[in-house]
């Protein structure tokens, strides 16, 4: 089948096998070049058996990469992806995590996913079964899930979560992918109910529920680290991510964090929540505001030639603060890797880019190239050096 891009508004629908195994490959080769080659990273401090939830895209596919290439970790993901069928190609995630293992397989690591609700109880049990009869104990647990709905495993409820300003109505700009057009967008605020659900579905009580069951097993070592990922911005984005719903949501971490901490002190957990910067995934590219704030930082990052993305992005999280005697941590004990984007004098220039750009100027004052192209890759398109004119076979499957 010969597979051209379908976009809907904020997403893609199908996804490019090749391309997306490519992107992988990539990451793979960037992460090896970081941090040498696999033996080296094996005599040096960091992961041995990882468990990543949300590892099929994004952060979490970066951070499965970096553990398994830049350290030779064994890695157990957790993802929600779709198969592909004969009508229809597999998401992104589905093809990123067949040739996640591909490689890692190749390079004699273990690699497994679980293909399930996050959230739920049973695909715990299933990942604490898999890492009874496979690791043993996993070290480094990374929370990377973004998802739009949570079932609590408790009472059967669906929550919902929201992406709204809190406390007052929000009118700003927006840029809408599919159709390349730069708008206004009028947001109400957000219900008490609204807030109480976003924390609920992207809160801190999956990661406190998933750190505790994993204790409870005995599957974490002594000394085990977690963390869990947050975007905290600056004052373009503060009305609709840092201090909206979503942001509400993200300081639940840190009363999970200390949680963690407290209730799993008989092993000496380390947890901690790591602060990333804004980058196009499949997440960002659904929150209102966030593509157009995106193309304008990459547009004055890459001219600091500050711009990074996630692998970038992870493989200092790994070097600089998970596995470093001396990590940048702010006064929430927080690891920090999002200055490059949120220091005053970057965020100046693109408060100036901000207040100028509208539909006219907006080809011109943003890196709207970089990114669509980014946007496209997120599927396994527009990726060099793949030749999307030939017969692809969709059907791959997990080894
Ligand atoms: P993403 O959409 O690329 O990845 C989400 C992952 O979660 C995927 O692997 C998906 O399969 C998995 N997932 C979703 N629902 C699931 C479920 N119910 N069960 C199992 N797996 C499920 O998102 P991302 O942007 O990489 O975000 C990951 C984390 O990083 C989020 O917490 C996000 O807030 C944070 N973050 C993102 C940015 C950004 O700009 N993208 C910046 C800072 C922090």
């Amino acid at each position: 089948m010969v597979i051209k891009p379908k976009v809907r508004g904020f997403i893609c629908t199908n996804a490019h096998p090749l391309g997306c195994k490519k992107n992988v490959g990539n990451q793979i080769a960037y992460v090896k070049s970081q941090l040498h080659n696999t033996q080296q990273a094996q005599n040096t401090e960091g992961p041995k058996n990882v468990l990543v939830i949300g590892s099929s895209t994004g952060y979490g596919l970066a951070s499965r990469i970096t553990a398994a290439f830049g350290y030779a970790a064994n890695t157990l993901g957790v993802c929600f992806e779709k198969a592909p069928s004969q009508r229809k190609t597999g998401t992104a995630g589905w093809y990123n995590t067949g040739a996640f293992h591909e490689q890692a397989h190749r390079d004699g690591l273990y690699a497994s996913t679980i293909n399930g609700d996050a959230f739920s109880d049973e695909i715990k049990a299933e990942a604490i079964a898999a890492i009874k009869e496979n690791l043993g104990k996993v070290d480094l647990v990374i929370y990377s899930l973004a998802s739009p709905r949570r079932t609590d495993p408790d009472t059967g409820d669906v929550y919902k979560s929201t992406l709204k300003p809190v406390g007052q109505a929000y009118t700003t700009k927006t840029y809408d992918t599919d159709k390349d057009l730069v708008h206004e967008i009028a947001l109400e605020p957000a219900t008490d109910d609204e807030i109480a659900q976003t924390v609920k579905v992207m809160g801190g009580e999956d990661w406190e529920r998933w750190l505790v069951q994993l204790n409870e097993a005995g599957v974490l070592s002594e000394n085990c680290k977690t963390t869990a990922y947050t975007y905290i911005g600056k004052e373009l984005t503060w009305p609709i991510y840092g201090q909206a719903t979503i942001g509400l949501a993200k300081e639940d971490l840190d009363r999970a964090a200390s949680a963690i901490i407290e209730k799993l002190s008989g092993i000496n957990a380390q947890a901690n929540v790591s602060s990333l910067k804004a980058l196009v995934t499949q997440a960002s590219s659904a929150i209102p505001v966030m593509p157009l704030y995106i193309s304008l930082i990459y547009k004055v990052m890459k001219e600091e030639g500050t711009h990074e993305g996630c692998i970038e992005q992870i493989v200092g999280l790994f070097t600089n603060c998970l596995y470093s005697q001396d990590p940048t941590l702010d006064d929430m004990k927080r690891f920090r890797m999002d200055d490059k984007e949120t220091n005053d004098a970057t965020q100046a220039k693109i408060k100036v880019l901000w207040d100028q750009v509208t539909q006219d100027t907006f080809h011109e004052l943003s890196d709207y190239k970089g990114y669509n192209t980014e946007f496209l890759n997120l599927f396994g398109f527009a990726v060099q050096d793949v030749d999307y004119e030939a017969d692809v076979d969709t059907l791959v499957q997990w080894r």
